[in-house]
């Protein structure tokens, strides 16, 4: 499992996306053997999250960002392939209601943290707070700056108490952004997702990315670390992701509970 290792922000790192290629595959090619590590990835998921459930002990919370069209929500689909619905959920975080904004940031957050033996996926997160909120200005800078650390201590109390996390940067250059967008006008069963604030947001690429970086460099921690996955090659995008989640449940060695009967001696009549 060495793409855990490689795609690490190692903590204390200070990340400059312009010298990560979206490209990179770290030797790997589209191949059948990547389609069939991935079709043992999603089976070998399907039986870690049973054992999860079972054991009902730790709770997993996988964190996806990325720029428009890096593949947050393909990822979500391929991730969660297999997945039992019962014990695994998706999140998405938009623009703040009315209600959510009359409270702190991380309220809306932490209200939807997975539950022990549950997995959650943030389709964007608190995260958001230090990046559309810093580069539009939605807040003085005074208060964005100090979110980096408020982020770091919410995630270490959620790690001692039980919930792992993982986060994933999706890295894609703005050409590839630009194909993707076109092919969103292009295919009409694309254009739902077509979004025109999309636009504004590209316009504003570079300060986007600093911001990133700036939330990279700052919140990879030994508790809750980043990886920047590249993200322009969607095959590669969805091996480096499932190989991490894969390990990273291993590691937990989820297993079912022994009965606390004996169960020899119980008939069903
Ligand atoms: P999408 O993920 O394409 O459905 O878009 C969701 C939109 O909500 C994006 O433009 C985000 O930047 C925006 N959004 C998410 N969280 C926040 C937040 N805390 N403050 C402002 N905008 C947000
Ligand atoms: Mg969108």
């Amino acid at each position: 499992m060495k793409l855990r290792k490689q795609l690490l922000v190692t903590p204390g790192r200070k990340v400059v996306l312009a010298k990560l290629d979206p490209d990179h595959t770290f030797g790997w090619e589209k191949s059948d053997a990547v389609a069939k590590r991935l079709e043992q990835n999603t089976a070998r998921l399907e039986e870690l999250q049973l054992r999860l459930f079972a054991e009902n002990r730790h709770a997993l919370l996988i964190i996806l960002q990325g720029m428009d069209a890096s593949g947050k929500d393909g990822t979500v689909r391929h991730v969660m392939t297999g997945l039992n619905p019962a014990s695994c959920q998706v999140q998405s975080f938009k623009v703040p209601t009315s209600e959510e904004i009359r409270h702190d940031y991380l309220w809306r957050i932490h209200h939807v943290v997975p539950a022990r033996g549950e997995i959650c996926i943030f389709n964007r997160s608190h995260y958001e707070d230090v990046l559309v909120v810093r580069v539009r200005q939605l807040v003085a800078k005074e208060v964005w700056k100090r979110r980096y650390d408020q982020i770091n201590d919410f995630e270490q109390m959620l790690t001692e108490n039980g919930v792992t996390i993982l986060k994933f940067f999706l890295h894609i250059d703005k050409a590839e952004q630009r194909d993707r967008l076109r092919a969103r006008l292009a295919d009409p069963t694309k254009n739902w997702k077509f979004d025109r604030n999309d636009l504004d947001v590209r316009r504003q690429w570079d300060a986007y990315q600093r911001a990133y970086e700036e939330a990279l460099s700052r919140c990879s921690t030994k508790w809750a670390p980043w990886f920047v996955v590249p993200a322009n090659k969607k095959w590669f995008r969805n091996l480096a992701v499932s190989d991490i989640v894969r390990a990273t449940l291993e590691d937990l060695h989820p297993q079912f509970p022994r009965p606390l009967f004996d169960v020899t001696k119980v008939r069903v009549p």
